[in-house]
């Protein structure tokens, strides 16, 4: 780890202020990095994979950023919130279950406690080959370089959304529960506060893998905000182990249903996908249909219809697709 310049910033115009001067072409590779629980960004300094000469501590935004509000038909959740608070709260586990299994099903019960909402969205690749620096073909760390996974290890790489330059997965769970209820995130910058949906945050690889999301230099996200209430809805996790891992595939589902007929649905994909995967055309085969089994086996296949498999990584096809309709039928017979 090289050494580097240790700030807090009191206040949201102290930190843009802090963040203002980083310059570089991406957030991800600015010289002076935000630091919220730090269980991404020191991991991967220890690893010499970011190397920031400044890190700016936000926590002591908290009393602003971590709030959680259910305001009438409305959620809105600070950046600082912790992933275990969003977790435990009832509220959330009643109207937004999908919201507070994702959460709950990330990383350990320690890493929930350190770890916000702003930077669990914002965490990186765990390609194994971005992560260690021996490697020097890795194009999202070295662009142009190449890309040591193409033809290596890429088990746990993605199928969906790749390009000849990156196949690395985004590695998120949260991410997924959002962008399956039309979240909106909040972006807080020197010229004021703008709502994007939360859909355009992240970017796929392309031609320039090593740019991540569509946020500016200098620019920190203050919070998350989702409309309605989806009490039926789900998220399941398909991973080599049971607890404190990633997603091999999982599955954000959310449905609106009258005597057994689908009125809204949504449905999103992560752990085989560059991005958190919103997939449209699958959802758009439940509006209107009364819901069975083979119906849920049919969208599972059209979600995954344009996969590109490696050589290691086809079983997440297979795999996507049994998560995609076993949480469409566990959405579908909940009790709500
Ligand atoms: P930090 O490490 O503080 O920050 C991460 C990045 O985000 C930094 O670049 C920072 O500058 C930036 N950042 C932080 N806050 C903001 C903000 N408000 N605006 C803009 N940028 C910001 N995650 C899962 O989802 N599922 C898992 O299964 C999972 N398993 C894990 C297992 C292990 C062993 C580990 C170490 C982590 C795992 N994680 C998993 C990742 C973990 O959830 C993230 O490390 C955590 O959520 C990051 O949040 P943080 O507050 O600690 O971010
Ligand atoms: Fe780097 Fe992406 Fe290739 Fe991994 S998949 S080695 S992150 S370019």
């Amino acid at each position: 780890m090289q050494p580097f310049v240790f700030q807090r910033a009191n206040d949201p115009s102290a930190a843009l202020q802090a963040l203002a001067a980083r310059g570089g072409t991406t957030p991800t590779e600015a010289p002076v990095q935000a630091l919220a629980g730090g269980t991404t960004l020191i991991d991967l300094m220890k690893l010499d994979v970011m190397r920031p000469t400044t890190v700016v501590d936000i926590n002591p935004l908290s009393s602003a950023w971590s709030q959680i509000n259910l305001d009438g038909g409305n959620l809105r959740l600070g950046a600082l919130a912790r992933m275990a608070d969003v977790a435990a709260h009832p509220e959330i586990q009643n109207a937004y279950p999908v919201v507070a299994d994702a959460l709950k099903l990330a990383a350990s019960a320690q890493l929930r406690n350190m770890a916000s909402l702003g930077g669990n969205v914002m965490q990186r690749t765990r390609c194994t080959y971005f992560r260690d620096i021996s490697y020097g073909n890795c194009n999202k760390r070295n662009p142009g370089s190449g890309c040591a996974a193409m033809d290596g290890i890429n088990r746990m790489h993605a199928v969906l959304g790749t390009s000849d330059q990156c196949i690395a997965t985004y590695p998120g769970d949260f991410a997924q529960s959002l962008i399956a209820l039309d979240g909106a995130v909040e972006i807080t910058g020197g010229s004021g506060i703008r709502s994007i949906p939360f859909a355009q945050l992240h970017r796929q690889p392309g031609n320039s893998p090593q740019i991540e999301t569509t946020l500016a230099p200098g620019e920190l996200i203050s919070g998350f905000t989702i409309s309605g209430h989806w009490p039926r809805s789900v998220y399941l996790k398909a991973r080599d182990r049971q607890s404190y891992e990633f997603a091999l595939a999982s599955a954000a589902v959310a449905l609106d249903m009258q005597n057994g007929v689908v009125r809204d649905a949504r449905l999103a994909l992560g752990g085989v996908a560059t991005v958190p995967w919103r997939a449209r055309e699958a959802e758009g085969l439940l509006k209107g249909q009364k819901f069975d089994d083979a119906l849920a086996g049919r969208v599972a296949e059209v979600a995954f219809s344009g996969a590109v498999p490696r050589k290691h990584n086809a079983f997440k096809i297979a795999l996507g697709k049994r998560v995609v309709a076993r949480a469409l039928h566990q959405a579908a017979t909940m009790e709500v």
